[in-house]
């Protein structure tokens, strides 16, 4: 069987990595990752556990965890042992939290493990911070997503008006902030540039111009 073709996007939050990624997996017909949804869902067990400040029983809860994935009409449903947290992933609490969490050694060892488990599975197009320096270094594409801290607020914000979430602009802009800072100043797998991934500012790019972009990558990889 031939080996499966890896698609790997990095990039600071809110840059339009998810966007860009779904959009890129149904038009390949590619499997779908979305990595950040799977250290949201850890953080937010380790909230509900109330076990922010204890580092050995978040080694526990993520040695012992079941984090299962499922995308489904352009979303990312999550399962933690059979109850869905789809729901409770993308608030600002857990938003708050997720960096926090991220940078532990041993939990980012149990995401990596179960991320290539499932690029085992077919064809992928994963996104991240550390998919193409660390997760999948020898991805068939590697796109380094970027786009102006305001834009990056802007979408933000505007996702956080449709979900009815009470939080300011300013609030959306200083997570934003807070959290490239801490992903990309970790000791382990910080968020930065492969130096041979391709650089894609999408600020002042439609989806439409993005996802061809990146259709035009993958054609000129497999040429
Ligand atoms: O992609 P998203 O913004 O949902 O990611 C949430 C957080 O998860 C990031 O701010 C980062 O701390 C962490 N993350 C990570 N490595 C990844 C994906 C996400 O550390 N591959």
């Amino acid at each position: 069987m031939s080996k499966n073709i890896i698609i790997a996007i990095d990039g600071p939050a809110a840059s339009g990595k998810s966007t860009a990624a779904k959009r890129l997996a149904k038009a390949l017909g590619f499997l779908y990752l979305d990595t950040g949804a799977m250290y949201r869902a850890i953080t937010y067990a380790v909230i509900k556990n109330n076990i922010f400040n204890d580092l050995a029983k978040i080694f526990e809860l993520v040695k012992n965890i079941e984090l299962r994935l499922k995308y489904e009409n352009g979303l990312t449903r999550v399962f933690i042992n059979s109850d869905e947290v789809t729901d409770y992933i993308r608030t600002p609490e857990v938003s708050g939290k997720v960096s926090e969490i991220s940078r532990i050694p041993e939990v980012r060892e149990e995401m990596v493990r179960l991320q290539r488990k499932i690029a085992a599975q077919g064809n992928l197009v994963a996104e991240g911070r550390d998919i193409t320096t660390v997760v999948f270094p020898s991805a068939d594409v590697k796109i380094f997503m970027t786009a102006s801290l305001d834009e990056r607020a802007k979408r933000r914000y505007k996702e956080h008006l449709e979900q009815g979430d009470a939080i300011t602009f300013e609030e959306v802009k200083e997570n934003l902030i807070k959290r490239d800072k801490i992903d990309s100043s970790r000791e382990v797998s910080p968020l930065k540039k492969a130096d041979d991934a391709i650089e894609l500012d999408t600020t002042n790019l439609s989806v439409d111009e993005e996802l061809q972009k990146m259709v035009d990558l993958v054609n000129n990889a497999r040429e």
